[in-house]
């Protein structure tokens, strides 16, 4: 993870024309982790390409824009959501939390 957020996995930069993932957690991410992450950064594209405004004036609807478009492309979070859960609530790193995940099935 990045220092920039509590779960900054991956970013989009340069008006949409950079993606940046984080390599030491998507080596431990299973796929259905690392598909919404990868469908979520694509959705901040598919606003900035479109040119539409992104949900909405603050970063948390701009957050919940892309959800909405990911979603509809068919990309599921639930996973992802387990995941960040464990690690904000419970302490654990991204590798305990991801075993955590596979061993309660989310996966
Ligand atoms: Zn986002």
């Amino acid at each position: 993870m990045w220092g920039d957020t509590a779960f900054s996995f991956a970013q989009v930069g340069s008006n949409g024309m950079v993606l940046r993932f984080s390599a030491d957690d998507f080596m431990v991410f299973p796929n259905k982790i690392a598909q919404w992450i990868i469908a979520h950064e694509l959705a901040h594209v598919f606003q900035k390409a479109t040119g539409r405004l992104p949900g909405g004036q603050s970063e948390g609807e701009n957050e919940d824009d892309a959800n909405r478009i990911a979603h509809g492309w068919g990309f599921d979070n639930t996973a992802v959501l387990m995941l960040k859960l464990l690690i904000q609530e419970r302490q654990l790193s991204v590798e305990k939390a991801v075993r955590k995940i596979v061993k309660m099935g989310f996966v």
